[in-house]
């Protein structure tokens, strides 16, 4: 599978982490494109696509989901190997608690595969697995969490902790929470998209009802190119 950007996009509003979806739309579109436009892309596309992977900058646990390309037979894993695992978890780091640390390959591919079938499956509509339910309940339970106050100038504020026994249970209980977050919130999971591409595997949460493509550089510009291809085969010959 071509992961490969088909424009270069170096113009978009790189704005990190969840908070990007607050912010004005026209912060978060590409310079020259205009706010009326059906491509809604995804602001962290070109940092994630960078960092070898198709998607980021949606919640965590679809980030995260998005590492499983499963229209491809076998599935393609891009946490490909450790570093592609260090790769992710950096990307993610705005968003993850400060005390994180990266989790081992095998604890993020086997949480992945677990929040993947969840999603997916809430997609569908049909009933969830009961070991992936058990899987990221798992690992939502590793990393308990505690508010603490703390000294801001000459006031207290308070501040949530996380902790963790192993390294990586912080983040992995993130990841955890992001998904449960969205599966058990009908609202958000209203949102919860597959890419129109049927081409494409990629899940995204959408802000704009009219965001059809997990990336516009990706996937919106191959659309619109078929499309285009067809219809002006469909006008030279015809058929
Ligand atoms: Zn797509």
């Amino acid at each position: 599978m071509d992961l490969r950007p088909t424009n270069g996009n170096t113009s978009i509003t790189i704005v990190r982490g969840y908070t990007y979806r607050l912010t004005k739309k026209s912060d978060i579109l590409p310079l020259g494109m205009s706010r009326t436009s059906v491509l809604r892309p995804n602001p962290d596309a070109s940092a994630a696509q960078a960092a070898g992977f198709f998607v980021g900058g949606e919640p965590l646990a679809v980030d995260l989901a998005d590492t499983l390309v499963t229209v491809t037979d076998p599935p393609t894993d891009l946490l490909s190997d450790d570093e592609a695992n260090r790769r992710f978890w950096e990307m993610e780091a705005p968003g993850l608690p400060p005390e994180w640390s990266a989790p081992t390959l095998t604890a993020t591919r086997r949480l992945r595969d677990a929040i993947r079938s969840l999603l997916d499956s809430a997609l569908l509509g049909v009933p969830e697995a009961e070991p992936a339910l058990d899987a990221v309940n798992k690992a939502s339970a590793k990393s308990p969490t505690f508010i603490a106050a703390k000294l801001d100038g000459p006031n207290l504020v308070a501040v949530q902790k996380w902790t963790g026994k192993a390294a990586g249970d912080i983040a992995l209980a993130a990841a955890a929470r992001s998904a449960i977050e969205i599966l058990a919130d009908p609202q958000t999971l209203r949102l919860l998209r597959r890419c129109a591409n049927p081409n494409c595997s990629m899940l995204f949460v959408h802000g704009d009802s009219r965001r059809q493509w997990c990336t516009a550089n990706i996937c919106g510009n191959r659309t619109r190119v078929a499309r285009h291809y067809h219809r002006h085969h469909t006008a030279t010959h015809g058929t």
